[in-house]
């Protein structure tokens, strides 16, 4: 873990917890700006039961593949590289950049 990714983190813990500390505050102001109201309706009209598992389907269905071949292997040692770059992370061979997973 990097020294940025480090400072990203407690900068993150100190503000979810801010954040759960004044969730009362937090909820009231949403109620009166009228916020909650608008999300209600939206989830009435839009998010019912049918149109959630339509979308489950569609990310079964359609995304899954699409990941998959998306992710490349490493020649050598068969590691999986989610990252754009020459090297494998894990053993360092260079990776052909016109390779895809079978
Ligand atoms: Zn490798």
């Amino acid at each position: 873990m990097s020294l940025i990714a480090r400072k990203v983190f407690v900068a993150s813990v100190i503000g979810f917890v801010l954040l759960v500390a004044n969730l009362v505050a937090l909820a009231g102001w949403l109620e009166r700006s009228g916020v909650i109201a608008k999300a209600q309706r939206i989830r009435e009209e839009y998010l019912t039961g049918t149109a959630i598992t339509v979308i489950v389907a569609m990310f079964v269905l359609v995304a899954s593949p699409a990941i998959m071949l998306a992710v490349r292997r490493c020649q050598v040692c068969d590691a999986a590289l989610f990252r754009r770059g020459k090297y494998c992370p894990r053993c360092g061979s260079r990776v052909d950049s016109s390779f895809t997973a079978q």
